[in-house]
């Protein structure tokens, strides 16, 4: 049985969070942002956002037509402005300005599913999360692990299959290894490592 851990830290030796971001609340406005775009345009965005209008006191100040030309360039910018508006005000009333560090609370914020709450627990709070992006969904899939039906039942396949220790790095593993070798369309077969077990490869014969 192949160690599916051990070959991914052979691939992605030392994984990080592409995003950039110093306080809990930016991370989470940036994986809102991060949305159907890549983080390298995110960032190029949040630099100077970041240093405008720092924490959730200021988003709840701003128009959607303010924060919307800020962010336009990210795609999908009415809904992701609107989204962090409501989710800054929602900091304010209910969470004293701070974001929360529970599953149960953070998916109470407009526009915050699992997803972007796990990443939050994990990056900003050192939480054991299992992130599952479109990355890891497909990985997974092909790997075998996860449940192709539902971000929701593969999140908990990978928790059943790794342990919690791991979580957060094996999330950014891959997400690392999706984004960049697994990829939807021509993924990069040659010597990779899960030849043998990979769904994908299989059928393509
Ligand atoms: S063999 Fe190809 S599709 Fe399968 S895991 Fe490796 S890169 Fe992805």
């Amino acid at each position: 049985m192949m160690d599916i851990q051990a070959a991914l830290d052979c691939l992605v030796p030392n994984p990080v969070c592409e995003l950039n971001f110093q306080t809990p609340f930016q991370l989470l406005v940036a994986v809102v942002l991060s949305a159907q775009c890549t983080d390298a345009r995110v960032n190029k965005v949040t630099n100077s956002l970041f240093q405008k209008y720092p924490s959730a006191k200021e988003f709840a100040n701003l128009s959607v037509d303010e924060l919307g030309k800020e962010i336009y360039s990210l795609g999908f910018f009415r809904t992701k402005a609107k989204n962090l508006i409501a989710l800054s005000k929602s900091l304010i009333e209910n969470f004293d300005g701070k974001v929360p560090c529970t599953m149960k609370e953070l998916t109470t914020l407009p526009g915050v599913g699992r997803k972007t709450a796990s990443v939050v627990l994990a990056e900003a709070f050192n939480i054991p999360a299992f992130a599952v992006d479109t990355h890891v969904f497909r990985v997974a899939n092909r790997l075998g692990i996860g449940d192709e039906k539902s971000p929701d039942a593969c999140e908990a396949a990978l928790k059943n299959f790794f342990p919690k220790e791991n979580w957060a790095k094996t999330h950014l593993q891959m997400v690392l290894f999706g984004r960049y070798t697994c990829k939807a369309q021509n993924p990069k077969c040659t010597d990779c490592p899960f030849q043998s077990i990979c769904k994908y490869f299989q059928k393509k014969g």
